[in-house]
């Protein structure tokens, strides 16, 4: 089992040299605000075109909250996206453990396609409103224990936020 580095960086995830980035999508998977909005907006037309097939095929309702698909990664450096939807705390979704499930779910699938490098967003963290510090503690903890108990090939796991404050929350985290 290869031995998995974390770490966080202070940053915009769409310019990551890595194999995947993760995307914090919504249902529709049509691209929408925030980190979706940026990552649509770098990738260009191809990203969108292969959301809309799997909107077409498999997820025709939509990625149900706590699941994730990849695709290819458009114009972005990485190679692929995994598309993951984050519970929505204006909507009820307050349950610690579908948050964790973005971030296992999303390892498995870049565990799938291959992935050695991955970086996440702070999934829920923005307008899906849950708190920095919580997203920061469920991130770290479910990513040290999938890449510990799991077999695979991930050598890297970087957190790629988006301003200060977030930043500090998960390098605490991560310091513990
Ligand atoms: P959600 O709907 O899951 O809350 P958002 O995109 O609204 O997703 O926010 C998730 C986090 O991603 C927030 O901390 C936001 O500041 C951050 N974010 C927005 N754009 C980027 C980007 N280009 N790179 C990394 N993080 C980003």
């Amino acid at each position: 089992m290869t031995s998995t580095q974390i770490e966080a960086v202070e940053g915009d995830i769409t310019t990551q040299r890595v194999d995947a980035i993760v995307n914090a999508a919504n249902s529709l998977l049509l691209g929408g605000g925030g980190v979706d909005g940026a990552i649509h907006a770098a990738a260009g037309p191809a990203l969108l075109e292969e959301c809309r097939a799997l909107r077409a095929g498999r997820w025709h309702d939509g990625l149900p909250v706590g699941q994730a698909v990849a695709t290819g990664a458009g114009d972005l450096p990485a190679r692929w996206v995994i598309h993951t939807v984050g519970p929505n705390r204006h909507r009820g979704q307050t349950d610690p453990a579908l948050l964790a499930s973005c971030f296992s779910a999303s390892l498995a699938v870049a565990q799938e396609v291959g992935a050695r490098s991955v970086a996440f967003p702070a999934v829920s963290a923005g307008v899906y409103g849950w708190d920095a510090g919580q997203v920061a503690t469920i991130a770290v903890e479910t990513v040290r224990s999938w890449t510990t108990q799991e077999s695979h090939g991930i050598q890297l796991v970087r957190f790629v936020l988006f301003g200060r404050p977030v930043f500090e929350a998960f390098q605490q985290e991560l310091a513990d």
